[in-house]
Parts: C-alpha cells; sequence; structure tokens
C-alpha cells in the first residue's frame, strides 16, 4: 500500500515483489540458487504460468513476519480458542475462551508496539484481579483449580 524508500534501500539491493519461491538448491550444503514464479495479486496470488526464474543467492534470510503464538504446549493442551489471526481468542475482559486464562499484548492482538503490550497488560492485570475477587473464585478449593491446570 506504501512504498516507502529508506537509506538502506537507496545503499543498493534489488527489491522485488509477487514471487513464491518454489525450492532452494546447491551444493555441499550450500545454497547456490532459489528458483522461483511469479504469481498474480492478491488475495488468490496465482501462479503465473510460465513466469519461472532462478535468482543466485550464497544466503536466504527467510522473514515470515508474526504468525501467532506458538500453539504446541501451553495453547494446545489447555484447549485456548484462537481467532482469526491465529491469536488468542479474548472477551472484553481480556479473558480468553478458557476461564481464568488471560491473554495480553502480541499474544492477543497480533504483532505490535511496546505501548500496546504495557497498556494492554496493565488492563487484563486488572481484570484479572477483578476476576479472583469473584464469590465463584474465592470459594473455589484451591486444589480443583490447580488440578484443572495440571490437567
Ligand atoms: C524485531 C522486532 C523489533 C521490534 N521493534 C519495535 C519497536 O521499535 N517499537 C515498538 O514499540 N515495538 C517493537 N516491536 C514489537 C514489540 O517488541 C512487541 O509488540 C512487544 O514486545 C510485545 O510485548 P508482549 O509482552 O505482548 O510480548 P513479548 O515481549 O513477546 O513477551 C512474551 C514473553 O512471554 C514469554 N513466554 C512465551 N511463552 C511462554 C510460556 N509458555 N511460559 C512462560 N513464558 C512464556 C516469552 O519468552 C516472552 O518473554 C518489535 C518486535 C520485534 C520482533
Amino acid at each position: 500500500m506504501q512504498l516507502r524508500i529508506e537509506g538502506a534501500h537507496e545503499e543498493g539491493g534489488v527489491r522485488d515483489w509477487s514471487i513464491a519461491t518454489t525450492k532452494f538448491s546447491g551444493e555441499s550444503g550450500s545454497v547456490k540458487q532459489l528458483h522461483a514464479v511469479r504469481v498474480g495479486p492478491p488475495p488468490k496470488f496465482e501462479l503465473i504460468p510460465g513466469s519461472d526464474f532462478t535468482m543466485e543467492a550464497d544466503l536466504v534470510l527467510i522473514a515470515m513476519g508474526f504468525l501467532g503464538p506458538v500453539r504446541n504446549g501451553m495453547i494446545e493442551q489447555l484447549g485456548i480458542a484462537l481467532d482469526q489471526r491465529s491469536n488468542v481468542a479474548t472477551d472484553h475482559n481480556y479473558m480468553s475462551s478458557v476461564p481464568g486464562i488471560f491473554a495480553a499484548g502480541d499474544m492477543r492482538r497480533g504483532q505490535s508496539l511496546v505501548v500496546w503490550a504495557i497498556a494492554e497488560g496493565r488492563k487484563a492485570a486488572t481484570a484479572v484481579d477483578s476476576y479472583l475477587r469473584t464469590a465463584a473464585v474465592r470459594s473455589a478449593p484451591l486444589i480443583s483449580t490447580a488440578q484443572q491446570i495440571a490437567s
């Protein structure tokens, strides 16, 4: 939507877009070439027939961006629901689909800024405090809450 040219870009290099990498090739464990094909506009990114090309390469840096929080581990084990962008879905009190489990910052809103992480962290802390003061939580036996988290 916006093509910015920073000082680093002016130092050299070629930027190219709408390319899908199909494979890497190389020798003795070192990459030598990137093989790619050009693709059409979003959202379909359809492969353009006959547009295959190769690019010489001795180093490949993969910049995938933020792909959401790591799923295997805590999120899967607790069965926490994700939103359409693979972030942890919460209600307006920052509580996830699992009662007593809260999320804030990048995990909730996607890759963002420190100021958002701080602001959301504070609001989530207030929401956690309110939750812990509710009668239902206060009267719940400690052991059953611990067992629920452990299981
Ligand atoms: C390269 C880069 C540059 C950036 N530059 C800027 C910038 O210039 N300005 C700006 O405002 N923002 C910048 N950001 C974004 C900013 O860093 C994030 O938005 C912010 O750090 C999010 O804070 P957070 O607390 O939500 O998550 P995080 O800072 O990611 O903290 C999450 C913490 O949880 C821990 N954790 C993860 N899983 C578990 C688990 N299972 N158990 C216990 N702990 C766990 C992690 O180790 C981590 O310490 C940048 C981000 C990146 C990656």
